[in-house]
């Protein structure tokens, strides 16, 4: 249960004054629905609008106040036309211009001989001086409602600043002062002050040193939520090692076996990350391993041996692939190699219905079927095993999925390994899995081939169609990638939908569409004719879709590269230069680029290296590009930013596990207010494993 203390902060937004059911829907968008969540969401920029010049000394380009006498209004003649009020001090003049104003209006608030303050962006024209729209315009008595220092907040379309402003600076004040969770000594260390003091300075910059993520109070709030982060994991992390684990060595021949049915050897990688899943498996703790490489570098037959190791112990062994499509190619590829030794594998996946499903389920329970391949769905409903050893988990590129590796606490003694094609950076590994031990595949399999990468505006989509028409000659099989964003599902999938005419148009017959809005059915009819060489050309929306082999495929291009993470590029890139032709990548951007978004395409034209990837586009995250932590991929973070924060991370680290070792149950004086600190950051299903207290 959260503490009451921290009621006020978990209160709808639509409870503070001006926030109806609109502006409350807005804030979801944006940061969430409840006050923590727009305390959590700080200043993007400040205004300075101390800058209060005499008009004869004002310099245009700056924000500045400036107290004027207001001497004629004159409306603009027609509507075209800007509406002009000329002022002036005992120095000089100025004017201030209105489009589309209101003339009772401006009247009204600038009424002819009357003194006022007007505060906003000063220009020159012809030499004049001139302001348009003042942001703010007041008597001068009323001066201290002028904010002469203005955070300003990242904010979502149709959400006025102002409203927005108010909003949140009210939910600020309405944080209760929180106990001290840190460690006093650290604190005064860092020169850091307490929470409720350091979220409020957090949102009244003066300048913009105070928005770095460096600055003292932001660096406060970014610990807190680091430490809360690592504290949860290692939480779930104690309980998993107290839950008794079962040695799982096995003689290794069925392993044997399958690797002399394969026409290749192991590279040395595979062999090494066999080995420490190997030593994991056959120690009395249970396992909790990540396995991380590029696609294609061959995770999937080291899993496989991993599972033929437990199943040679008499036990079963689970994959999980994040789609049915996924599953199936797992299927298609583990299934002879078992069957070759004499394993049955059985597959099942939301598609399996009735009676075939309960035969399916009968053999997991009676242990007929040895391994099984399926989805993350299935495994979440209560499918009974006959004596689970050993969960695979595919991630494939997702984050931020801690929550389950909790399932192999669910269950028996299982030994946990999850695959990734996501090469994550050491501080990125920390904060989604906490101190996981991780293997990694860092060699490619013999012959693949390096794809050539290219980068081109949009504007050069017709040559671009031209060159997919000479490789469709020369026999290639092509992807085509439309991103989808999520604001604008509707319209994007329309855009993929006008590419698919386009192309279809270019190469009539060849082509196919996918997008996540279709029937699984309908999808995978898709691929498969892809996949046979009856499609030639592969319209998709989502990355997902397209985590299908088909060697065949030589050319990927990518709409909109820009709108990516470098890590999906790159992975969307593995999925040519499978086999054995020259294969090409096409990004194509919107120009004009940033400076960061044209140099993490460089990064990807430049190297193959996920690792070094992964690590690259970790730098250029935290060179100083201005992203909410949740739009720069890493979801479960909105304050820290482990680009910026590394060394907090690492402290927090060290930190969290020191007060586990003292305090596993968080029970001292600062164990209870850590748990307050834990539900802050709605850590919850990580307070649960402790003892109520
Ligand atoms: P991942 O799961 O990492 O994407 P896979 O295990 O699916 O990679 O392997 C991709 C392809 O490479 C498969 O066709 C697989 O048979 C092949 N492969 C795996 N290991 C090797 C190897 N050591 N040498 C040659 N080919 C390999
Ligand atoms: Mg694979």
């Amino acid at each position: 249960m959260r503490p009451d203390i921290l009621n006020p902060l978990f209160a709808e937004t639509e409870t503070l004054p001006g926030v109806g059911s609109r502006v409350a829907k807005l804030f979801a968008k944006l940061a969430g629905n409840k006050l923590i969540d727009l305390c959590w969401l700080l200043p993007s920029n400040v205004i300075d609008r101390r800058y209060r010049p005499k008009l004869q000394q004002a310099e245009p380009g700056h924000v500045a106040t400036l107290k004027v006498t207001v001497a004629a209004h004159r409306p603009g003649a027609n509507a075209r036309h800007p509406y002009r009020i000329d002022c002036h001090d005992e120095t000089g003049e100025l004017e201030l211009v209105f489009f589309h104003a209101r003339e009772d209006y401006l009247k009204r608030i600038l009424p002819i001989g009357e003194t006022r303050l007007v505060s906003g962006n000063l220009d020159s024209f012809h030499g004049r001086l001139q302001m348009a729209h003042p942001d703010f315009i007041l008597p001068p008595e009323e001066q201290a409602r002028l904010p002469l220092v203005e955070a300003i907040y990242p904010l979502t379309a149709g959400l006025k600043p102002r409203v927005a402003a108010n909003a949140i600076r009210e939910a600020v004040q309405r944080a209760p002062d929180l106990p001290e969770w840190q460690d006093p000594a650290y604190l005064q260390r860092q020169g850091w002050t307490a929470w409720k003091a350091s979220l409020q300075k957090a949102h009244h910059p003066e300048n913009r040193e105070n928005l770095s993520p460096l600055a003292p109070e932001r660096s406060r709030l970014a610990y807190d939520e680091l430490l809360s982060n690592q504290l949860a994991l290692g939480i779930i992390r104690l309980n998993q090692k107290k839950l008794a684990g079962i040695g799982r060595k096995a003689p290794g021949h069925l392993a044997e076996r399958a690797v002399s049915t394969l026409p290749f050897s192991l590279t040395h990688s595979q062999q090494v990350a066999l080995g420490e899943i190997r030593a994991d498996l056959a120690d009395e703790s249970r396992m909790l391993r990540l396995l991380q490489g590029d696609v294609g570098s061959g995770k999937t037959l080291v899993a496989l041996l991993a599972m033929l190791d437990v199943v040679e112990c008499g036990y079963q062994a689970a994959l999980m692939a994040p789609t049915e499509i996924l599953a199936r190619q797992h299927y298609k590829t583990i299934q002879p190699l078992a069957d070759a030794v004499g394993i049955s594998t059985v597959i099942l996946t939301g598609r399996d219905k009735g009676k075939a499903r309960a035969a399916l389920l009968e053999q997991l329970e009676n242990g007929e079927a040895q391994l099984v391949i399926g989805t993350h769905a299935l495994f979440q409903e209560t499918i009974k095993f006959h004596s689970l050893g050993m969960a695979v988990i595919d991630e494939q590129h997702r984050f931020g999925v801690h929550q389950r590796l909790s399932l192999a606490g669910k269950g028996k003694a299982i030994d946990t390994l999850v695959m990734t094609a996501t090469p994550i950076p050491r501080t990125l590994l920390l904060t989604s899995y906490g101190d996981m031990e991780s293997s990694r595949l860092t060699e490619k399999p013999p012959g693949r081939q390096t794809v050539d990468t290219r980068t081109l505006p949009l504007e050069r989509l017709p040559e671009v169609v031209q060159a997919v028409g000479r490789a469709l000659s020369r026999g290639a099989r092509v992807y085509w990638l439309c991103p989808l964003v999520e604001e604008s599902e509707t319209s994007d999938l329309a855009a993929a939908e006008q590419r698919f005419e386009t192309l279809e148009q270019a190469f009539p017959g060849k082509v196919g569409l996918v997008h996540g809005r279709m029937k699984a059915a309908e999808k995978d009819e898709v691929m498969l004719a892809f996949s046979e060489g009856r499609l030639l050309v592969l319209v998709a929306t989502t990355v997902i879709e397209v985590g299908v082999d088909v060697p065949e495929a030589t050319v990927m291009v990518i709409e909109h590269a820009e709108r990516f993470g470098l890590a999906q590029l790159h992975q969307l890139r593995g999925r040519v230069g499978r086999g054995s032709g020259k294969s090409t990548c096409l990004l194509l951007y919107q120009a004009p680029l940033g400076e960061v978004a044209s140099e993490r395409l460089r990064v990807l034209r430049e190297s193959d290296d996920g690792f070094h990837i992964a690590e690259e586009d970790l730098k250029l995250r935290g060179s100083g590009e201005i992203l909410g932590t949740r739009q720069s991929g890493f979801p479960e973070f909105r304050l820290a930013d482990p680009a910026a924060h590394a060394d907090l991370l690492m402290a927090a680290r060290d930190d969290a596990s020191l007060i586990l070792q003292r305090d596993p149950q968080l029970e001292s004086e600062r164990g209870k207010a850590l748990r307050v600190l834990l539900y802050l950051f709605e850590r919850d299903s990580a307070v649960r494993y402790l003892r109520s207290g």
